[in-house]
């Protein structure tokens, strides 16, 4: 039998095939394509089976990477699909949009020299593949066991925490704000990185799972939803997107990006969005500066190339190096046509009651402060302008004040305003009350956010098992 494994010699690393930029610019669809089948087993291949695997250890999920890629080489794909859905509730997800080359391809040991495994499309292979043969199934419990928990929040910690406990038999009810499910993977993350029809199909799992969910619905009573149910979880990201101070910031045609994705994703569903049509939240024709150096940023100079805009620049105090965001999506975007203008800050927005002009200078990194990150300084005298008919502030998310909002003073907060737990019990201060994923974490990723609503589940159902237990000994 010929050998299907350690051909990282002779198989040189390849994603699947990415779509021209040309071509990329006129649509939201996504930018690559699937492996083909006999691609995927031998990509998979080049894994040479690490003895202590850094890719795994490195994945929040820690999903057991070198067994899936030997099922895939082998072409037993059904095996592959059990092994990579066991640790992961949302992999084709996860293999599309976790910044790979900071987590686990950033850490496979041939990444040094013969380039790393392409762990992401893999996984995301093998569950489109398990979609397709109908492998992937309704997380149905075996028996119900009488106890509800409802969760606010339908995104990727709600859900992973929903299906784990549902899973465990609980009726499970989740409450969002939103008209659809998914949270920032349908409103946040654009479609280039992520088609909506992939959030669409595991929603409508979960729902054949049995699991309810109230939409269209902010939660604001706590108490109500405690006597309702035997036990809470709170997931409800952060929003508050982090303001700037500067002259002119109040001109129209200053947005934040959250608004700006929003309304782009909206469009994409078809919805009606007037602040769209109006041209408010529409980058066409127009020179735009986003400002900002992280993966939001970088979704929105995309979007706005996407939207027909005549120039699109990006200004980030520090250089490529140093930025927040995923070195893989500034490659993407560079190749759509963005502009870095790395080193530079807003000194002043200049416009007669809308924007035209952003004025800017130039910074230099000085010495480290006491996270070890070299502070940027501004260069004297270094002042230019750039046009700038919409500019999109991305400056990251701060949480907001979630005891005030659910009318629950005794919930505690951190210095962050992020929600306060015990971390072994991933309890807030409020008995019965739980919390994951962003709104912890503060802004994270949707990894982190699955494997924290894996967590919790693991958590609440301990808790709950031993009231129960405690209640039958009473009796
Ligand atoms: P969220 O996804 O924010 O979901 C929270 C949900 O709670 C929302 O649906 C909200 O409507 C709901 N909610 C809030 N308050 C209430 C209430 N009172 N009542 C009812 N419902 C409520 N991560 C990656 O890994 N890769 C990426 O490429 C990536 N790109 C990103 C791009 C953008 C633009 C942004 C903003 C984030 C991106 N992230 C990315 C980060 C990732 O999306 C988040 O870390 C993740 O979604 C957090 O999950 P969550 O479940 O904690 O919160
Ligand atoms: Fe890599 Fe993310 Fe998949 Fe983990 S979940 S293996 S980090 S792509
Ligand atoms: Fe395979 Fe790379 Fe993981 Fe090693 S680190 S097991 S080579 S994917």
């Amino acid at each position: 039998m010929p050998q299907k494994l350690l051909k990282f010699v002779s198989v040189d690393k390849a994603m699947p095939q990415k779509r021209l930029a040309s071509e990329r610019r006129r649509d939201f669809d996504e930018i690559y394509r699937e492996f083909a089948a006999e691609k995927a087993a031998e990509q998979a291949g080049r894994c040479s089976q690490c003895g202590i695997p850094f890719c795994q250890v490195h994945c929040p999920l820690h999903n057991n990477i070198p067994d899936w890629l030997k099922l895939t080489a082998e072409g037993r794909l059904e095996e592959a699909y059990e092994v990579a859905s066991a640790t992961n509730n949302l992999p084709e997800i996860c293999g599309r949009i976790c910044p790979q080359d900071r987590l686990c391809e950033g850490n496979c040991v041939i990444e040094k020299g013969f380039s790393s495994v392409t762990i992401g499309a893999v996984e995301r292979y093998i569950t489109e593949t398990a979609w397709e043969q109908g492998w992937v199934q309704p997380a149905k419990p075996r028996r119900e066991n009488g106890r509800s928990i409802g969760v606010i929040g339908a995104g990727p910690a709600g859900l992973a925490a929903a299906e784990q406990m549902r899973r465990k038999g609980y009726a499970v009810e989740v409450y969002d704000r939103y008209d659809r499910v998914g949270g920032l993977l349908v409103y946040g993350i654009p479609n280039f990185k992520l088609e909506k029809h992939v959030v669409a199909r595991r929603q409508a799992l979960y729902e054949a799972a049995g699991i309810r969910f109230t939409l269209n619905t902010e939660v604001r009573d706590l108490e109500a939803l405690r006597a309702r149910h035997d036990a809470v979880l709170i997931a409800t990201g952060v929003y508050k997107a982090r303001e700037m101070a500067a002259p002119g910031i109040g001109l129209a045609g200053i947005v934040p990006a959250l608004a700006y994705l929003t309304a782009s994703n909206r469009v994409g569903f078809g919805d009606k969005v007037p602040e769209f049509e109006s041209g408010v939240l529409n980058a066409a024709g127009k020179n735009v500066v986003v400002i900002g150096g992280g993966d939001t940023a970088m979704d929105c100079v995309r979007t706005a190339i996407r939207q027909g805009a005549k120039s699109v620049k990006c200004l980030y105090r520090r250089d490529r190096a140093n930025m927040p965001g995923s070195q893989r999506e500034v490659a993407h975007a560079e190749e759509e046509g963005v502009e870095f203008v790395w080193l530079a800050a807003p000194e002043a927005f200049i416009g007669e009651g809308r924007v035209s002009k952003v004025r800017a200078h130039r910074m230099h990194l000085g010495i480290p402060d006491s996270t070890g990150r070299q502070v940027p300084q501004p260069i004297e005298g270094s002042t230019f302008h750039l046009d700038a008919e919409l500019v999109i502030l991305a400056l990251g998310f701060d949480p907001e004040d979630v005891p005030g909002l659910l009318a629950a003073p005794d919930l505690r907060v951190t210095r962050w305003g992020t929600l306060k737990i015990d971390f072994r019990t991933m309890m807030t201060s409020l008995d019965g009350v739980f919390a994951a994923g962003d709104i912890v974490r503060g802004a994270s990723l949707v990894v982190w956010a699955i494997r924290d609503g894996r967590d919790v589940a693991e958590q609440m159902h301990r808790y709950l098992e031993a009231r129960h237990s405690a209640a039958l000994a009473a009796e």
